[in-house]
């Protein structure tokens, strides 16, 4: 496998041939890895009849659900080379994932954060508030999927200010100093769309209050579910964060998981989702999990070269979604571009992890 250079491959620039001739080889090296160092893996495929030394299309690279990280602990590197476990910050009754991180695979995922990233933000480090409070990053060890995001992001900005005490509270001086300090200038927010929501948004709506935070540029993630669960959509959100914090304060969603941390789809200016050159998202049936055309909607699937430490390179999400098309969007970016709708249904994620518990189809 060629080390590390599918990080410098052009972000959004590669025609769907060549990303696929590229990526196709990439996902097939990690197969192959991952068999051979990961023995649950390789047991997965074994069962399956699937021979991890083949080449694999974008279609055929086996895959595994994404709750399988729930469940089981998958290492494909020894224990002392293992320095870091990521947890998904579990809902309350939810068992949350664990990620098992080396330091070539955290590397990737902070250097793959950052080209990524750096398209929208440009190469600068901006002044960046985060609407979050400093509590979340303290254990440097074991760090919730908000405490990595935070930590990811936070190497894009520079002199740091936490928005929320810990309480979650508004620190309203806080952030009244930072609009006073960078008025008029190129900023960076970054924060987890529902805290955005509830305590930055929400909170500033009933104090009656507004900041002056022009020129900013707002980076938020963490799925939608809640926020759909009190009807907020993406356009509300984007004209109730620019009502309290300044007109022309641009907001992109992304799109992007604990269990492929730094492989991130980042939401372009028409609103769709992203796949950057070294992933890929694909949209299956749920009834027999074959891959649906383009503007068909079903379950997404996201490709990705950075695990390197775990068997995470191709999961199964739970997600719902629709691949609008591939390098066709009018922001001029390559590649899929795609839109989420929200969960799928518990009912058929049971059904789904019955009959995919064990991994891949053939
Ligand atoms: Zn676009």
């Amino acid at each position: 496998m060629s080390e590390e250079t599918f990080l410098d491959w052009p972000v959004y620039e590669l025609g769907r041939a060549e990303k696929r001739r590229r990526l196709e080889a990439e996902l097939s090296a990690l197969t192959a890895h991952h068999a051979a160092h990961c023995e649950p893996y390789a047991r997965v495929l074994a069962a399956h009849g699937v021979d991890a030394q083949a080449a694999f299309t974008l279609e055929t690279v086996p895959w595994l659900p994404v709750r399988l990280f729930k469940h089981r602990l998958l290492a494909s590197v020894p224990p002392e080379q293992q320095f870091k476990l990521l947890t998904s910050s579990g809902t309350t009754g939810q068992t949350p994932s664990r990620i098992v991180l080396d330091k070539t695979t955290a590397a990737r995922q902070t250097t793959a954060l950052a080209r990524i990233m750096q398209r929208f933000v440009g190469r600068a480090r901006l002044p960046m508030l985060i609407l979050d409070h400093a509590g979340v990053i303290k254990d440097r060890r074991s760090f919730s999927a908000r405490g990595a995001g935070i930590l990811g992001l936070a190497n894009l900005g520079r002199e740091h200010v936490y928005a929320l005490r810990e309480d979650m509270s508004l620190d309203t001086e806080a952030v009244q100093a930072f609009c006073a300090r960078h008025a008029g200038q190129p900023k960076l927010l970054f924060g987890f769309t529902f805290m955005v929501w509830q305590h930055f948004v929400l909170a500033l709506e009933k104090s009656g209050q507004a900041v002056d935070l022009s020129g900013a540029l707002l980076i938020h993630s963490g799925g939608w579910k809640k926020l759909t669960d009190i009807a907020v959509d993406n356009e509300q959100f984007k004209a109730r964060v620019r009502a309290v914090a300044g007109a022309d304060v641009r907001v992109h969603n992304f799109y992007g998981m604990v269990e492929q941390v730094g492989s991130v789809f980042v939401e372009c200016e028409h609103g769709h989702l992203h796949a950057p050159a070294f992933a890929d998202v694909l949209v299956r049936s749920p009834d027999d999990w074959r891959v649906l055309p383009h503007g068909e909607a079903g379950v997404v699937q996201v490709l990705s070269c950075l695990p390197a430490s775990y068997p995470g390179h191709s999961l199964l999400t739970e997600d719902l979604g629709t691949v609008l098309g591939e390098d066709d969007c009018p922001c001029g970016r390559m590649g899929r571009h795609f839109k989420i709708h929200g969960r799928v249904p518990q009912a058929e994620l049971r059904g789904c992890s019955d009959t995919q518990q064990n991994g891949s189809p053939p």
